[in-house]
Formats: C-alpha cells, sequence, structure tokens
C-alpha cells in the first residue's frame, strides 16, 4: 500500500493479524500512520508481508467505526449515552465490588482476547486472579488451541511448541494437519515453498477434508472424513511399528508409556484406519513412510486439528507420531502448533485462562497457588478453576455469574451457539465491554462501553507462534477519548482495590505516588495502590519476568532494553542468557517430573453430533484469505474484499445438482440450535455430504446471524475447546418474504 503522504518517522512494531508475528516498520506523517511495510530485520518474516499485513495502514488509518467516547447507561431500558472516563471507570469499579460484596467472586468473570497485549493479558489476569480472587477469566483463545495446551503439557510436561521457523527450511517431509498454512499463515507458507524449492524431494502430505490452497500444492492430500485424525494417526503409527519404522533407542531413553500405546494401535491397522477415514489404505502407508524415513518430519497444525470435542487426542496422537520415530529436538523434527492470533502464546505465559495460573502454573498445584499469592502480596489464589469459554457464557445465561467484562473480542459473533451466548449477554446484571471497535455484536449488550486505543496506538509485547516475543509499538495517538488497555484495567483495578480496602477499613492517607495521577476521578484519589501501582506497560512486563524466573518460561534476562538492543528474541531467556532458545528438548530432557515425554494411547471417537436423517449434512467453518475474524479491521479495506466479496455456502456440484440448487441460489442452513440464509457456491473443493462457510461475516452484515448460528457448543472433556469445525445441519432452499 502506498503512502498517501510522505513519512516522516518510523517504528518498528509487529503485525497484529495472526501467529506468525511479522515485524512492521509503520510510517507515519507524525499524526497518521501512513504506510507499513515488513521490516527486513525480524527474524520471523525477514521483510516479508502477507495482504493483510500490507493492508495495514489502511485499516489502521481510518477513525470510521471507532469508538472514540466512554458511553454508559443507567438502566437496560436506556439508550447509552457518552460520559466522561471517570464516570465510566467508577461504574465499573462500583458495580463489579458490589456484585463481588454481596455474591462472592466467583459472580463476575472476564472474557478477554488473543489479540491483547501480554501486559493487557497481565493486568486483566492479576485483576481477576489477585484482587477479585476468582478464576473466571477466559480467553478466545479458547477458541482456538487450548487443545495443542492440553495436550502439550500431557506429553512434554510443559505448554509451548519445541520448534522454530528455521525448522521450516530443514524439513524433509511436512505434515500439514487441518492447517491451511497457505491462506491462514502466508508467510510462514512462502518460507516453505522456498525451502521445498531449495530441496527437490521434500514431500508435503496435507490432511483434510477439504481441498484447500494448501491441499492444491501437496504430494499427498489425504482427504479424510471430519474428526477421524486420531484414526489416521493411530494407523500410520501402526504401520511404523510393525514395519520397524520407530526409534527404540529414543523410546527406551526418552519416554514412558509406549507399550500401552503400541497394544492400543494394534487393532488400528491401515486397512482398518483408512476405511474409518475413508482415504485409499496405500495413501495411508504411504504417508507413514515418509513420516518415518525422512530425515527430518514437522508437523504443522492449526484449527482442523484443535477445533474438535476430540481435539487434544489428535494433538497426542499426532505427537506419539513423532516420539516413536524420534522426529523431535533437531533441525526440521517437531509436532509444531500454529497459533491463529498474534497473542494467544503471551495470553497462556501470563496464565489470562480460566484452568491456568501466571507463568505456567497450575490451579491444582498448592505450591504453584502459594508461590504467585507471595509473588503477588496477596493472602490466596482461589483453587476453584475458573469457568472456560463455553461454560462461561452457560453460567452467564443461568445467573451465576451476573457481571462480564469482555475485552477486545467479540463473543456474540464467535463462540459457538451464538443463541446462547446473546440470551446470556440479555440476562447478565451488568455488561462491559472494552474494544477499539462500535460495529461488533457484542456492543449492543454494554452497560458500559470502553473505548480502546488499537493497533499502531499502543505499546507492549507479544509472542509468535515460535516463542518469540516481539515489541509492540505506538506510532500515534489514539482517536477520541480511546485510551490503552493495560491503562484502562489498571484504572479499573485500583478503584476496586481502593474499595476493597476501604471496606476492610485500611485505606491510607496520601495521594498516591504512582504517576499519572494515581486512581483519579470521582473516586478516593487518596489510596495508594500496591497491586496496580504500575506507570507504565515496562513496568508490567517486568512483573511478569520476575514471575517466570526459574520457570519452564523463564524470561528472567528478557526486558525492554534487551528487546531494544538485540530485537525479538525466544523464550527461554534465563537471567544472564545470551539469546533466547531456539528448539526445547534438544536433549531428551523433557519438562516432565523423570524428564521423559509421554505417550497417550488414544482412541479414536466420532464428531459430537453426528448427521442423521434430518440434519445430513456435515459442516465445517473456517476462513478465507484475506479477512481476518469478524472483519472489524479488515472490513474496513476494499482491496481485501476482492478475493471473498460476500459470504457463501460451498456445496459439492452434486450434492447440489440431486436437490436442484443452483449457484447463487439463497439457501437456509439449519441445525439444531439455528438457521442462517447464504447464497451457495459449488465447488469441488469440498466432499459430497459435506458444506463449508466462513466465519467472518457478522449478524449486521447478513440479518440473521453468523454461520455460529448454527455451530454446537460441544468441546474437548480436557481442553474445553470447542467443536467449530463440524455440526450436522439440514440445507433447504430459503423462504424469503
Ligand atoms: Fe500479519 Fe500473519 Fe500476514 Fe505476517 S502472515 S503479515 S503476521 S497476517
Amino acid at each position: 500500500i502506498a503512502p498517501t503522504v510522505a513519512p516522516t518517522a518510523e517504528v518498528a512494531s509487529t503485525c497484529c493479524y495472526c501467529g506468525v508475528g511479522c515485524g512492521v516498520l509503520i510510517e507515519t506523517d507524525g499524526r497518521r500512520i501512513v504506510g507499513v511495510r515488513g521490516d527486513p530485520d525480524h527474524p520471523a518474516n525477514q521483510g516479508r508481508l502477507c495482504s493483510k499485513g500490507l493492508a495495514l495502514a489502511d485499516s489502521a488509518r481510518s477513525a470510521r467505526g471507532r469508538l472514540l467516547h466512554p458511553e454508559m447507561r443507567r438502566a437496560r431500558a436506556l439508550p447509552r449515552e457518552q460520559v466522561a472516563w471517570d464516570a465510566a471507570l467508577d461504574e465499573v469499579a462500583d458495580r463489579f465490588a458490589a456484585i463481588v460484596a454481596e455474591h462472592g467472586p466467583d459472580a463476575v468473570a472476564f472474557y478477554v482476547s488473543g489479540q491483547l497485549l501480554t501486559e493487557d493479558y497481565y493486568l486483566f489476569n492479576k485483576l481477576a486472579k489477585g484482587l477479585i480472587g476468582t478464576n473466571n477469566i477466559d480467553t478466545n483463545s479458547r477458541l482456538c488451541m487450548s487443545t495443542a495446551v492440553a495436550a502439550y503439557k500431557l506429553a512434554f510436561g510443559a505448554d509451548g511448541p519445541p520448534g522454530c521457523y528455521e525448522d521450516l527450511d530443514h524439513a524433509r517431509t511436512v505434515l500439514f494437519a487441518g492447517s491451511n498454512a497457505a491462506w491462514a499463515h502466508p508467510v510462514l507458507f512462502r518460507r516453505l515453498e522456498a525451502a521445498r524449492a531449495a530441496h527437490p524431494g521434500t514431500r508435503w502430505i496435507v490432511v483434510d477434508p477439504r481441498v484447500t490452497d494448501t491441499a492444491a500444492m501437496a504430494d499427498l492430500h489425504l482427504r479424510i472424513q471430519p474428526g477421524t485424525d486420531v484414526a489416521l494417526f493411530n494407523g500410520m503409527l501402526h504401520h511404523l511399528i510393525w514395519e520397524q519404522h520407530v526409534d527404540p533407542a529414543f523410546i527406551a531413553a526418552h519416554t514412558q508409556g509406549f507399550d500401552a500405546l503400541k497394544q492400543r494401535v494394534r487393532d488400528y491397522t491401515p486397512r482398518f484406519a483408512a476405511e474409518i477415514c475413508g482415504i485409499a489404505e496405500q495413501d495411508l502407508l504411504t504417508a507413514a513412510q515418509w513420516f518415518g524415513e525422512s530425515p527430518a518430519s514437522l508437523s504443522l497444525y492449526c484449527m482442523g486439528l484443535n477445533q474438535s470435542s476430540h481435539g487434544t487426542d489428535k494433538n497426542l496422537a499426532l505427537i506419539n507420531l513423532h516420539l516413536a520415530s524420534g522426529q523431535i529436538g533437531r533441525p526440521g523434527a517437531g509436532p509444531f502448533s500454529l497459533t491463529g492470533q498474534p497473542n494467544a502464546m503471551g495470553g497462556r505465559e501470563v496464565g489470562g485462562m480460566a484452568t491456568m495460573l501466571a507463568a505456567h502454573r497450575e490451579i491444582g498445584n498448592a505450591d504453584d497457588r502459594a508461590e504467585l499469592a507471595r509473588l503477588w502480596g496477596i493472602d490466596r489464589v482461589s483453587d476453584k478453576p475458573g469457568l472456560p469459554a463455553v461454560a462461561m457464557f452457560d453460567a452467564i445465561a443461568d445467573g451465576r455469574i451476573k457481571a462480564v467484562w469482555i475485552a477486545c473480542t467479540n463473543p456474540a459473533h464467535s463462540m459457538p451457539d451464538i443463541g446462547r451466548v446473546h440470551e446470556a449477554l440479555e440476562t447478565a446484571e451488568f455488561v462491559v465491554v472494552q474494544d477499539a471497535f462500535a460495529g461488533i455484536d457484542t456492543a449492543a449488550y454494554a452497560d458500559v462501553l470502553l473505548p480502546a486505543a488499537s493497533w499502531g496506538e499502543k505499546s507492549g509485547t507479544v509472542t509468535n507462534s515460535e516463542r518469540r516475543i516481539s515489541r509492540v509499538r505506538r506510532a500515534v495517538d489514539a482517536p477520541g477519548e480511546a485510551r490503552a488497555d493495560w491503562r484502562i484495567v489498571r484504572d479499573v483495578a485500583r478503584r476496586i482495590e481502593a474499595r476493597l480496602a476501604r471496606g476492610r477499613g485500611v485505606e491510607k492517607a496520601g495521594r498516591s505516588a504512582n504517576g499519572d495521577g494515581g486512581i483519579g476521578g470521582t473516586d478516593a484519589v487518596s489510596f495508594a495502590s500496591r497491586l496496580f501501582a504500575h506507570d507504565g506497560v515496562e513496568a508490567v512486563f517486568d512483573e511478569h519476568r520476575l514471575l517466570t524466573e526459574g520457570r519452564d518460561l523463564d524470561i528472567g534476562g528478557l526486558s525492554y532494553a534487551t528487546l531494544e538492543r538485540d530485537g525479538p528474541q525466544q523464550w527461554p531467556y534465563p537471567a544472564h542468557a545470551a539469546a533466547g532458545q531456539a528448539r526445547r528438548y534438544t536433549d531428551g530432557v523433557f519438562a516432565t517430573p523423570d524428564g521423559r515425554a509421554r505417550f497417550h494411547a488414544v482412541d479414536y471417537l466420532p464428531v459430537a453430533e453426528p448427521i442423521t436423517a434430518r440434519f445430513p449434512f456435515q459442516l465445517t467453518t473456517g476462513r478465507v484469505r484475506d479477512q481476518w475474524h469478524g472483519m472489524s479491521r479488515t472490513g474496513r479495506v476494499p482491496g481485501l474484499a476482492t478475493h471473498a466479496p460476500e459470504p457463501t455456502l460451498t456445496m459439492h456440484p452434486g450434492d447440489a445438482l440431486r436437490r436442484g440448487f443452483a449457484d447463487g441460489e439463497l439457501l437456509r442452513i439449519a441445525s439444531r440450535r439455528g438457521a442462517l440464509v447464504l447464497p451457495l457456491a459449488t465447488s469441488a473443493d469440498v466432499s459430497p455430504g459435506s458444506v463449508f462457510a466462513a466465519m467472518h461475516w457478522n449478524g449486521q452484515m447478513l440479518n440473521s446471524g453468523g454461520i455460529n448460528e448454527t455451530t454446537i457448543g460441544a468441546v474437548d472433556p480436557r481442553a474445553f475447546q470447542p467443536e467449530l469445525k463440524h455440526a450436522a445441519v439440514r440445507i433447504e432452499r430459503a423462504l424469503l418474504g
């Protein structure tokens, strides 16, 4: 995108879209962002950007649709009115404190986002778990990677991908599982293409029910039935074991549980597994052979594997393949989950989820809780797990949770079974929405609307898919009265802390020494915050890194000054380290108590909602190449709409012909939960019996709710991630008017 005026300054930052974490240089005229280009010095992208990254300037420049002022309403039936910041912050603090006082800490909840910066995330987490005393904080990252987290912890003893982007250059067999990297992680995909061109003989295996752009370029496309991944990986492992392609020395020295796994996969003969998957047996055998024989096999996986009611099992079955064949801990080899959002990783690091604590501590571990309480200077951390996303909105709907604060995400569009989420937000006593954009569906329910600064307007850090921490830097001022997320959280937290202290009769005299005005506003400004004394994002980061010391993700040696001097760094980066660690487990010592990785014997289980005569189609949801989430950013750039101008339902031409449907015809897609209307686009890229719809278009754009009207809230039992990749639906001609 060419700058519209000559740039006067350039600020190094990080792209706000996906987990690749590309470095960018933001060009400004001192007032507005006028251009964005790839940062040639950033190790994640070396100057490359994809279509969305290249359009960052256009999406960031306009104030159209931005929330500019705090708004509040006195009663549900009344419209919101513009108010001063102090009034809005006081109202949030008053209502949260009152509800906690009357109903206890678990009567409030926070629903945040993988697009928040680490510092924002850290403060939200501390407010919930450290000040209020509830673990009811979850995030939209629950929807994209929580099964990957669960599997890493079960198999390796700690969260986090073992490898790094350099592995893309070294892999000689690449297994894409449920990943359309060509669209979802384009800059990494270009790197893979270059590596394949440089090393003829490199093989790509793509596991995907659809013919995606990635699958179209595969050497072998395993077009499995949706949800059958465990059968595939168990069948491949069966072949590797019985054809002596496993690595007995690695298994003996570095793992536990192989005998039980061997027993389990005995039943998954390649023929049986291929039948479950709906693929040719020979294709399964070929995939197993390529994977086992390769000098370096790398698995890249994403939502197709993770967004499943058995996502943890699918991740574990894939990790079993790597452990059994010793394909881990060396260049080009390993399981590598690609995170969807720019800072899903940072959220995990600060423990910003209902099922974890800061710096990879566990809620169920008394020592972890005691240590965190000591570090925060509080009496205790609650031992009651919080409610993860789907359960959280269920608890709001049935009145157990009275107040919810939603930041930087749009659950009324992105959650499965959104009818239930709308019901919950309607029922809640008090809803706070903190966002940069006015047009999100969730904003309609806000009792208090807090305008947040957006990308290019705030500072902090993010962690990308390869554990690399990069700076995000403010280039221009936020429009109107919008404020940085961390500051909004801090200022409400200080107010709540003051109210709680006042309730205990320990209010201190004297004005706060916390910088920029203490708790300010109409509140008791005399209160000196103990827990939220941070005077800027660097202070938040410093506190976060202190909490990581001695942990597997130790970044005790990584400061803003280090990032300034040496650029983005991977964790762990302990004190006195000269650089971050590119790969983990290179010595075969894992993060389990005995240092051995764990095999997990898992079985194939069917999808949560099998098709029936009434609901005969398998619905898969996903994305299009140039859009992002609910399009609040990408939807502002007309050029990004040319690739896929409107939402469609993709159906196999044979299915359409049999039912007499014509391309462009409006069809009604109905599940047991809801329905919406979309125009038909036939394509043999989906299998007969399956249909596909993208998730970007929201209720306001469609007039009938997005595709999540139809998706199901069934979740993985260990990771609580919902099955957004499969629902049983009925397709019929739309009766309009
Ligand atoms: Fe941004 Fe991801 Fe594209 Fe890189 S690949 S420019 S991080 S959207």
